[in-house]
């Protein structure tokens, strides 16, 4: 059953929408060399082998005295004949009742497989004894423990953390291929807009969307260039998106309804192509995707806040990651308690803002930011997931269980 307004406006799903992007976008073929230890972010545009094992020897896990396992037995007592500190390995063989000094991650020396804690040792001068209950192979770390050798440590379209770095940086290697970044050029279109330096004027709104976009797709470690204001006006509309076509994506937000003043698909059409144009979710209807001539990607976002930023999470991020090598992945949907009534008319997929919160039995429960109109982008200030509702759905009734997909975390802290 699909509603009026839907079916008349032939809009696309949310799910179709984002499907036709995704198949529009071609992975950049541009790559470049970067450090390692700079590459926090990046898209690999290769695999990653290792070539050495990690540990790459033999090493203890903690600090004490090497051994051999078979001389453990009680009242055996040990002669310190030298040390092995991480760095400075001991050269000799353990020979029966010796032991070897050992700090944690220095090599085990030849003849000993175990490891006697220093908690655990009665020492005198250059001896000791332990009552320690040891186990062969007891606080060893074993070469290929964590990686082998020729294993694929991460593979190409991986987006780099942390702990890859870490995992290829342990290799000795020091520079990887990255999809290069795709350069994001966003303005805002509308003859309402002021900026900061603007007087106040009856009539008119500061540019709040510019700052919003750019600021969501730094959050996605995007870079992006300001591409300023454009009037209601198709000339300057033409000139601005002329002057974007080297970019590989222009975003614009406002001038994509059926008002008078919106110009923005009549002007993409004289550039290029139109891919789509609306799409039946709420907010974010009106949006546009399509080409420019010369190959960028445009963006013909709402101009209501909250829909400019939807669209955004929704199609322009996953759009701009995938065109540097990263596949799309739906945010994981979990299941919470809705602590609210939600109204919705069947027709649209909604995405209403709400805030997620484990209660104290452990369950996942969500209330709504209020009031869920467009324009409220406080509603996307105090909420930390989107509860979606299904585009035949009529809303939900307080205490039923609904979707929610986070789009920050639940302590709200990032
Ligand atoms: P439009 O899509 O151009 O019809 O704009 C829809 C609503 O969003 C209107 O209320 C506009 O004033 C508002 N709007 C458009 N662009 C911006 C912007 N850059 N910042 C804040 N509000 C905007
Ligand atoms: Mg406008």
């Amino acid at each position: 059953m699909q509603s009026k307004d839907n079916m008349q406006s032939n809009a696309l799903t949310v799910d179709e929408a984002r499907r036709a992007i995704l198949q529009s976008i071609t992975c950049t073929s541009r790559t470049e060399s970067v450090e390692v230890a700079y590459s926090s972010g990046r898209t690999l545009a290769k695999d990653v082998i290792a070539h050495i094992e990690i540990p790459p020897f033999k090493n203890s896990a903690m600090d004490g005295y090497a051994i051999r396992y078979q001389d453990a037995k009680p009242d055996q007592q040990f002669k310190i004949i030298g040390k092995s500190l991480a760095g400075h390995p001991f050269n000799g063989t353990l020979e029966a009742g010796e032991a070897v000094r050992i700090t944690t991650g220095a090599a085990l020396p030849k003849g000993a497989d175990a490891i006697v804690i220093q908690e655990l040792v009665k020492l005198k001068q250059d001896t000791f004894t332990t009552s320690a209950n040891l186990a062969a192979g007891q606080y060893i770390r074993n070469p290929g423990d964590d990686i082998q050798a020729e294993q694929t440590l991460c593979t190409a379209g991986t987006l780099l953390t942390a702990a890859d770095i870490g995992l290829i940086a342990a290799q000795g290697i020091s520079h990887v291929d990255v999809f290069a970044t795709p350069t994001v050029g966003v303005f805002s279109t509308g003859d309402e807009l002021l900026t900061a330096t603007d007087q106040p004027e009856y009539g008119k709104i500061f540019d709040s969307n510019r700052a919003t976009i750019r600021s969501l797709l730094a959050n996605a470690g995007i870079d992006s260039v300001d591409l300023g204001i454009c009037k209601d006006d198709k000339e300057a509309l033409d000139s601005v998106m002329q002057t974007a076509v080297s970019l590989d994506f222009v975003l614009s937000s406002g001038g994509v309804s059926v008002g008078e003043a919106d110009y923005v698909k009549e002007v993409l059409q004289a550039n290029g192509e139109v891919l789509f144009w609306k799409v039946a979710m709420k907010p974010g209807k009106p949006l546009i995707s399509g080409t420019l001539t010369g190959g960028a990607h445009y963006f013909g976002l709402p101009g209501n806040p909250v829909s400019s930023m939807v669209t955004c999470l929704q199609f322009v991020i996953p759009a701009i990651r995938a065109f540097s090598g990263i596949a799309y992945k739906a945010p994981p949907t979990l299941r919470a308690r809705c602590l609210n009534q939600l109204i919705k008319e069947p027709g649209r997929f909604e995405f209403q803002r709400g805030i997620a919160k484990v209660q104290e039995s452990g369950e996942l429960a969500v209330s709504t930011t209020g009031l869920q109109d467009s324009h409220i982008l406080s509603s996307m200030s105090l909420a930390n997931c989107f509860i979606c509702l299904d585009q035949f759905a009529d809303g939900a009734k307080t205490g039923e269980m609904v979707n929610v997909t986070m789009f920050s975390s639940i302590d709200g802290l990032g």
